[in-house]
């Protein structure tokens, strides 16, 4: 899967992706990561890439040109029109679903904007997708970007190093994964073994029977019941029976 970032800070992308599992994807060539920066397209001197919004206002505008001219160059490259998402926090919010129907792209373009957003024009013939990190208000959207194209790359088989894993992982099936233990001696708690028996802990076996995970379901664990209620739907897909007698402790229900 090919990942094509339209910016005006190409150092920051690159930076941010070359690293950790998504740097390893990109080196066995599973993922690929390409910043194009938008002021080499531009056709005016000195870089410029910005101009004062039309009818006044503050602060300033990208340009449609720069921005058009280098999405062309990308067509012409890649051999078809691409996805193109535009990151605002004026667009659908992100999540977990959206990154999956993303996954399925051969190719996805993400364009940041900067100072006081892009020219709608331009947004108009190349946007295909309008994307938000969040409801806030960043400086650019490089770091949507990376955040985004971070979470569709674990995605991309072959990414992470279990291909079951990204399958386990919070908001797979809208579910929470189980609380993660280390086999280490921890001095503070003690060994997992003697922990789990001092506090009071739903164990489940997800889909793994021999493997009792355990999700904490305390009443001041701070999850909603909408949240328990999802632990709840996971619980219920297993064998109750056998985890009970595996575990000892009673399933509850919400
Ligand atoms: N004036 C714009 C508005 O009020 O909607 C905000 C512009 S913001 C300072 C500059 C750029 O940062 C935006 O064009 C967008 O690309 C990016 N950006 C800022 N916040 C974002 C968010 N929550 N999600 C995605 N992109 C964001």
């Amino acid at each position: 899967m090919n990942f094509h970032v339209l910016t005006l800070f190409p150092e920051m992308i690159m930076n941010g992706l070359e690293t950790s599992i998504l740097g390893r994807a990109a080196a066995k060539g599973i993922v690929s990561f390409e910043a194009v920066n938008i002021r080499d397209y531009t056709l005016e001197r000195h870089g410029k890439v910005d101009d004062y919004p039309y009818g006044g206002g503050a602060g300033m505008v990208m340009q449609a040109e720069p921005i058009y001219r280098a999405y062309e160059a990308l067509v012409e490259k890649i051999g078809k029109k691409p996805r193109v998402i535009y990151m605002t926090p004026q667009g659908q919010t992100f999540n977990q679903g959206i990154a999956v129907d993303l996954a399925k792209e051969e190719d996805l373009v993400f364009l940041c904007g900067h100072y006081e957003g892009v020219d709608e024009r331009v947004l108009e013939m190349i946007a295909t997708d309008y994307l938000s990190a969040g409801d806030y208000v960043l400086t650019g959207g490089e770091l949507p970007a990376m955040m985004m194209i971070d979470c569709i790359s674990r995605l991309v088989p072959g990414v992470l190093n279990n291909n079951v894993s990204a399958e386990f992982e919070t908001f797979h099936d809208n579910l929470l994964e189980y609380p993660q233990y280390t086999g280490e001696l921890f001095r503070t708690l003690g060994i997992v073994a003697d922990y789990i028996r001092n506090v009071e802990f739903v164990c489940i076996s997800c889909l793994f029977i021999e493997r009792i995970v355990l999700f904490k379901l305390r009443s001041n664990s701070g999850y909603s019941v909408h949240i328990k209620r999802m632990i709840v739907k996971r619980i219920s897909s297993c064998n109750v029976y056998r985890i009970e007698s595996a575990c000892g402790h009673k399933v509850v229900s919400y």
